[in-house]
């Protein structure tokens, strides 16, 4: 779904919890886990991390890793994990 939608909710999240990382993809509809997966850090809304201390934990797994791709081809060439990482929702930091 695309951010063009008028019917947007405030409950939508188009920003991973875990990694900031943001295509315009729906993680989560009116609070409802819409299972894709996040091609910079490969978290699937829905099935993994869903409290805080979770999320924390996905993230330093995944940055400890060496923050890899998950689909190496949709990295940008100036991409900058730290300044992604300040996209993350407040609540999930
Ligand atoms: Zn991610």
């Amino acid at each position: 779904m695309k951010s063009d939608n008028p019917m947007r909710s405030i409950e939508d999240e188009d920003v991973c919890r875990v990694c900031g990382y943001t295509d315009d993809c729906l993680f989560f509809e009116d609070t409802w886990p819409t299972h894709i997966i996040c091609s910079c850090c490969g978290w699937e809304s829905g099935t993994q991390a869903l409290d805080v201390s979770a999320t924390r934990e996905y993230r330093g797994y995944w940055t400890g890793q060496g923050a890899e791709w998950f689909s190496r081809g949709a990295r940008p060439k100036d991409w900058d994990l730290l300044k992604q990482l300040r996209n993350i929702p407040e609540d999930w930091r």
